[in-house]
């Protein structure tokens, strides 16, 4: 095990922060896992599962079983971890400028193509290794004139060159989801079923640019681009693992998580051993866009009337919020028929709050599909 120290660049005076990664495993086998955990630094069932993920791994490693390079960096967010206002911490936007930690991240593909003209083949594994090569010089090369986007850089340039890609998040209250490419379904299909992830929500561009997306969109731009002429393989499965709620970090889930990816990634030939009995999946993939997303009309208190797990049918109404002065009170119906899977955890919501997500299989959203 290998533990590398990336000081970030522009961090206000007299301060110095890092982002620490752990390596196991053989690094010159040309395959690569990146897994990080609490990039919005308040979510934290994702750290607890990367602690018992690196313990899993550590004995891997001194069983020989590993057959890549395994980067597990347990705090992607050391930014976010020190904004603490008021007793709370403020773990999912930079105050400074306000910007989202998992969003704005740089698109790649213009400069990537500038590097790949001329040096693809007809050989897709060869392609993808000349991909993953310009990847790692692209971002090697991205300025950091703040620390927010060394951060960025720090995190992308450890995962940018990976054939897998776990970001682990989580919502409010939740059930256990996954967000990932639709190109990309096929291969997130055994993660979904390793993990028990009761959605699995597909998208091809859910708006702007969060990290797991900046990983893997650029798969499927370089493929459509170089259709006809050189084969391009979707080398990044990239993913988003909502790990439930805030509140669920436990010992137990955490362990049981941990051992899902290591299942996981037996099955994917990553770590030696018996190729594990796939559990089966939970629910169909649906699309991110059939999302519908619930928000508060007027501001009040929030009640809900149905339960996270609960199959709820359009028209059907899912919370009130409760004007306490005029005594009104507003019933939020679904618009599509879905599972109720996420949910706000404050029960008082300012007028245009988004309050909770039902996934349904008919598109009802267009345009930015990610939440702010
Ligand atoms: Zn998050």
């Amino acid at each position: 095990m290998l533990v590398r120290h990336h000081p970030l660049q522009g961090a206000p005076l007299g301060t110095a922060r890092e982002i620490v990664s752990f390596h196991y495993g053989p690094a010159d086998t040309g395959r690569k896992v990146h897994v990080q955990a609490s990039l919005h630094a308040d979510e934290l069932p994702g750290m607890l599962v990367a602690h018992h993920l690196r313990q899993r791994l550590a004995a891997l490693e001194a069983a020989g079983a590993l057959r890549a390079e395994f980067v597990v960096v347990p705090v992607a967010n050391p930014v976010g971890l020190a904004q603490t206002v008021l007793l709370t911490n403020v773990g999912r936007f930079e105050l400074g400028s306000g910007e989202n930690f998992n969003r704005h991240y740089p698109a790649l593909l213009a400069p990537v193509l500038a590097r790949l003209e001329g040096r693809l083949g007809d050989d897709a594994v060869r392609n993808a290794q000349r991909i993953r090569e310009a990847l790692r010089e692209v971002v090697a090369a991205l300025p950091e004139p703040t620390e927010l986007a060394s951060q960025r850089k720090t995190l992308l340039g450890l995962a940018c060159d990976a054939e897998v890609v776990l970001d682990l998040h989580c919502d409010c209250e939740s059930l256990l989801h996954l967000y990932t490419g639709t190109a990309l379904w096929p291969q997130a299909e055994p993660l979904a079923r390793c993990t028990g992830a009761q959605v699995s929500l597909l998208a091809s561009e859910s708006g702007d640019n969060p990290f797991d997306e900046t990983c893997s969109q650029i798969w499927w731009q370089l493929e459509a681009h170089f259709r006809g002429r050189h084969p391009v393989p979707m080398g990044c499965l990239s993913v988003t693992l909502e790990l439930r709620g805030l509140a669920d970090v436990s010992h137990p889930l955490a362990q049981a998580d941990a051992d899902a990816l290591v299942a996981f990634f037996t099955h994917r030939g990553l770590i030696d051993g018996p190729a594990p009995a796939l559990p089966p999946l939970l629910n169909d993939a649906t699309p991110l866009a059939g999302t519908d997303v619930l928000s508060a009309p007027v501001s009040g208190l929030v009640v809900y009337r149905r339960e996270l797990g609960e199959r709820i049918g359009a028209g059907e109404v899912v919370f009130d919020v409760v004007e306490p002065i005029s005594g009104q009170v507003h019933p939020v119906a679904s618009r599509t028929d879905g599972l109720l899977f996420a949910r706000e955890s404050q029960r008082y919501a300012r007028a245009g709050r988004a309050l909770c997500k039902i996934a349904g299989r008919e598109v009802v959203r267009s345009g930015k599909l990610s939440s702010d």
